[in-house]
């Protein structure tokens, strides 16, 4: 793993965020002045490719990128805000009602959060 790519991977693992990839380039410059977006971009979809870190692709939002561990997210219908929700594991109930196994599923949950609400 290259400098930039464990430096990136370490921005999104810590970011309590889904950052976009302007996020991640400006968390990096901080550290590293001399990067360029081009590089920030080609490690980011190096780390995607090796599935250290999850592309995600919401309708009518840029990409965003996030840590692999498993979470569920929460997507405000109003206001677009992403925050990440621990719901129990669905696995096994996901495969006996498909009786086959599965690799995962991605679970997203339309709301309005509370900032919305007021
Ligand atoms: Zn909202
Ligand atoms: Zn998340």
């Amino acid at each position: 793993m290259t400098k930039y790519e464990a430096k990136i991977l370490d921005i999104i693992n810590t970011s309590q965020k889904h950052m976009t990839i302007d996020e991640i380039y400006n968390t990096l410059k901080q550290d590293e002045p001399k990067v360029v977006l081009a590089t920030v971009y080609n490690n980011v979809n190096k780390l995607v490719s090796n599935r250290q870190v999850i592309k995600l692709s919401i309708e009518g939002q840029i990409d965003r990128y996030d840590k692999v561990t498993k979470h569920d997210h929460l997507i405000c219908s109003v206001c677009g805000k992403i925050s990440d929700f621990y719901f129990s594991d669905l696995t096994s109930k996901l495969e006996k009602e498909l009786g086959g196994v599965i690799d995962g599923y991605d679970l997203r949950i339309r709301y309005v959060c509370p900032d919305c609400k007021k």
